[in-house]
């Protein structure tokens, strides 16, 4: 046995044998030592003869999903060996073989897959500046490839596969690829698997996918002259052909695509901007993908997040998405039918995916066709909706009535889970099958019927037929009956009160019985296996259905979002404008329970007026206006309508975002450093078609220092670049620039000022806040009343002496304020009541007001008092 684990260990290298004994799944040596500690099992050991023995683990084989999904969340690659042979029969040892090999990127368990988001395995091939880069989700046959090439190659690689998200990527052995910026990361996460370099070869590789697909040329795929695509997806191909048994039949078109062709969004923006994962716990809660996912059905789900990944950037398509979902929107009714079809829709595509993969049990084919059967009446209303978009839609909606048929004559109405328990097939289906099942019954009724007549007989009034595993059918005598036992009885077993017998005819109807369930259960399999085999041969447009079903489920979705939040149609030009009237934040406008969002209009044209520098006061809301834009020019350019009462939006190619600080700790770098590795990106990268947001950039360095940097960055983007910018800033002398530079131009949110306290009114105005309300806000936060007072004296201090003409390029400094005696020495020498005085609007009080300051103001004092004589008593003891 050892032997025979040895050698089936050596033909998978780097994955963990689990390797079938009786009812566990064991793993030997290293790999159980891996194992054990990854799934926290116990390990032991197995005496492998002459003493020695070896570490073993195991887990029982109706856990291991489990267990399996544990170990290959992390990384792992596990190659799962079964017994191909009833160790019933089987002379010797039992033929085992691995009947699957189970990598992080080809999972197809339904438990072990997120339902609205695709998994893939990735390939990647080429280097230095020219990529070509393949991807395909087995569960549901999605296989993409693209190629990328020139200057800014390593960082749009790292971007597409942010987006991709693999769970494994293969690259040529002996050469893991830097893979760009990203590509450190990607490698810590261990998701590179190695793989034989001559897959790789251009030559080798079309010959797999012309293999695979069964074409004498590619021309069909549009991959002639993408060499480098070609081999990623042709290595991709060997690499699921030398993994998984099933014949792949739901792979069956490579979509093409180009990167270029949608609205960059990078990987930094998009974890900024909280579009598919927040910051928090990572969970789509508090999201844009949350804001906007009302699909009734995982399909649906997983081509919206593809949508957001990939905004679109040519007119004509946006305006076709949001033409369809203005028609969806108008009809409320029949959305409302086809989305109450759609929530009882299982998840075709996933289904077809198990089927072509050959891993799917009689379940997932009565599922699909319920599914099929739902089609008709679906695409009869989808059809009606006025556009022309679900016009097409539903042409693609094929019911496929013919596999649904077929299906429906061969499984009964409601199988069991697993292909072995028997009984799946109709009956009617197969004669053969029928008239086997007819002899086991016969049989069956003739032992059936033994008991009376042997009782008849004989007179043994409690003779009785039984059956176990070790002698099969037998008759029982109880002792007292013994006399009565016929010769021809032949005794098999004695138990205590009781003799056991069988009789040479019993034996024979047992034969006949035992051979006809054995052959059932075979030619149910086979007849099953045939009629997936035949459905998978449809697996392809079966496929289109489903993708038909997803896009309109989307467009339906977007529709019932807009109206239920109340979005609009957003116009779409070509001219580089932004044009917000009354805009909300999608997300936040849903968290702010009771509070009231207010929305915020915002007019950026590259022509005029093309950088906004935002000032106000720290929560004022400057960092919710700039993300609102970004949201809103995303939403609109995935087909969306958008949270504004009104708005007009030039064709973004790129959305840049330099927002808050990014927690870098971890990768040691500084802050500072990431923030001007960020605006250096950006600089580097944006055209005049890209929209940029820039958050209190200049901010991780001295004042001076980070101004400087602040206004130079502004110019360059002024002169140089011509973006739409939003620049929010606390550098309130950046406003002045809006006087030197024709395009730049103020805009400030409004605070209004209630005695010392003051209201963010989360409004935007034209024009620039003068202050900062810093200590303010300091104050809001609970800083202690005595450091409030003194940062305001020594910012009084600070501005009196820099309106001193001449002193304004030597700011005052503590040392330098202290020796002028310009600022009290110690915090005691001024109380805070009397500050509290100076500040009171006594014009505007009224008396009845006025006497409650006063009660006020006494009443603190008494506090303070009793504090500090507390304090001096417990000095004393
Ligand atoms: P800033 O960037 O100016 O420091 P934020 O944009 O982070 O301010 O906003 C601070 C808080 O103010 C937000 O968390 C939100 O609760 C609230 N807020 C911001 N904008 C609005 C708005 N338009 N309407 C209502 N509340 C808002």
């Amino acid at each position: 046995m050892m032997r025979q684990y040895q050698e089936l260990k050596a033909r998978h290298p780097g994955a963990l044998l689990m390797f079938r004994l009786g009812d566990f799944y064991e793993l030997f040596f290293d790999d159980a030592r891996v194992a054990a500690r990854e799934l926290e099992i116990v390990l032991t050991s197995r005496e492998v003869g002459k003493g020695r023995r070896v570490p073993m683990c195991g887990v029982p084989h109706h856990a291991l999903t489990g267990h399996l999904a544990r170990l290959v969340e992390r990384g792992y690659r596990v190659a799962i060996c079964d017994q191909v042979e009833d160790p019933r029969k089987a002379r010797g040892l039992v033929r085992r073989e691995v009947t699957r090999v189970v990598t992080p990127g080809t999972v197809m368990d339904a438990a072990l897959l997120p339902a609205r988001e695709h998994r893939y395995l990735a390939s990647l091939g080429g280097g230095d500046g020219a990529w070509g880069l393949a991807a395909v989700d087995l569960s549901t046959g999605d296989f993409l490839a693209t190629e990328i090439r020139g200057p800014d190659a390593d960082r749009r690689l790292a971007d597409e596969l942010a987006r991709l998200d693999p769970r494994e990527i293969l690259v040529p052995a002996g050469a893991v690829p830097s893979g760009g910026e990203g590509g450190a990361e990607q490698i810590a996460s261990g998701r590179w698997t190695q793989y034989d370099a001559w897959r790789f070869d251009p030559g080798v590789a079309r010959r797999a996918l012309r293999e695979h697909f069964g074409v004498a040329t590619l021309d069909g795929f549009g991959c002639e002259g993408l060499a480098l695509a070609t081999s990623a997806a042709g290595a991709l191909v060997g690499y699921l052909r030398g993994t998984q048994q099933g014949p792949l039949a739901h792979l069956r078109g490579l979509r093409v695509y180009s990167s270029e062709s949608v609205l960059d969004v990078d990987e930094i923006t998009r974890r900024n901007l909280e579009l598919l994962r927040g910051r928090g716990d990572g969970g789509t809660r508090h999201t844009l993908i949350g804001a906007l996912d009302e699909t009734a059905t995982a399909m649906g789900g997983r081509l919206l997040r593809e949508w957001l990944l990939r905004p679109l950037v040519e007119p004509e398509g946006i305006a076709s998405r949001h033409a369809a979902v203005g028609a969806a929107l108008g009809e409320r009714g029949r959305r409302e039918t086809v989305r109450k079809t759609l929530r009882a829709m299982p998840d075709i595509a996933r289904l077809v995916g198990r089927i072509g993969h050959g891993s799917a049990g009689p379940r997932d084919l009565c599922a699909l066709r319920e599914g099929l059967n739902l089609l008709p009446a679906l695409r009869a209303e989808v059809e009606r909706l006025p556009d022309a978009r679900f016009a097409r839609l539903a042409g693609a909606m094929d019911p496929h009535a013919d596999v649904a048929d077929h299906i429906a004559r061969a499984l009964v109405d409601d199988p069991p889970a697993g292909l072995r328990d028997g009984g799946l097939i109709r009956e009617g289906y197969d004669p053969a099958l029928d008239r086997l099942r007819e002899a086991a019954s016969g049989g069956k009724a003739w032992i059936a019927g033994l008991e009376a007549s042997e009782r008849e007989r004989t007179g043994i009034r409690s003779l009785r037929v039984g059956f176990n595993k070790v002698f099969g059918y037998y008759i029982e005598v109880s002792n007292a009956n013994r006399h009565l036992v016929p010769e021809e009885y032949i005794r098999k077993q004695t138990l205590t009160g009781a003799e056991r017998y069988i009789t040479p005819e019993m034996k024979e109807r047992e034969a006949a019985i035992l051979g006809a369930e054995e052959r059932i259960a075979a030619l149910e399999l086979e007849l099953f296996a045939a009629l997936r085999g035949s459905v998978a041969g449809r697996a392809h447009s079966l496929l289109e259905a489903a993708a038909a079903l997803a896009e309109a489920d989307v467009l339906l979705a977007l529709a019932e979002g807009a109206e239920r939040w109340g979005y609009v149609r957003p116009e779409i030009t070509a001219e580089p404008v932004l044009d917000i009237r009354e805009g909300r934040h999608p997300v936040l406008e849903r968290l702010l329970e009771g509070e009231r969002f207010v929305p915020n209009s915002l007019s950026l044209d590259v022509r005029d007026r093309g950088l906004l520098i935002v000032t106000g006061p720290n929560m004022a809301g400057k960092s919710t206006l700039l993300r609102q834009a970004a949201l809103i020019t995303i939403m609109a350019q995935m087909g969306s309508f958008v949270p504004a009462a009104w708005a007009r939006i030039g064709v973004t190619d790129r959305i840049f975002t330099r927002v808050g600080a990014t927690d870098e700790i971890a990768s040691g770098r500084s802050t500072f450093l990431v923030e001007m590795q960020e605006v250096s990106r950006i600089l580097h990268g944006a055209t005049g078609r890209s929209l940029i947001l820039l958050d209190e950039v200049g901010r991780g360095t001295s004042t001076y220092d980070g101004m400087s940097l602040a206004w130079a960055v502004v110019e360059y983007l002024h002169d140089r670049i011509g973006a739409r910018t939003l620049f929010a800033t606390h550098f309130h002398e950046l406003t002045e620039l809006a006087e030197m530079l024709p395009r730049v131009h103020n805009i400030a949110m409004q605070v209004q000022e209630q005695g010392e306290r003051i209201v963010f009114l989360h409004t935007v105005a034209e024009g620039r806040a003068d202050r900062s309300y810093g200590i303010h806000v300091a104050r809001l936060a609970g800083i202690p009343d005595e450091v409030i007072a003194q940062a305001r004296r020594i910012l009084a201090q600070l501005e009196a002496a820099a309106a001193r003409p001449g002193e304004a390029d030597a700011p005052p400094t503590p040392s330098r304020a202290r020796r002028s005696r310009q600022l009290p020495l110690a915090l005691e020498l001024a109380s805070p009541l009397e500050e509290e005085l100076l500040d009171l609007a006594v014009e505007t009080m009224t008396p009845l007001e006025a006497l409650r300051v006063l009660a006020d103001l006494r009443e603190r004092a008494r506090v303070r008092r009793s504090g500090s004589s507390d304090r001096r008593e417990r000095r004393l003891q």
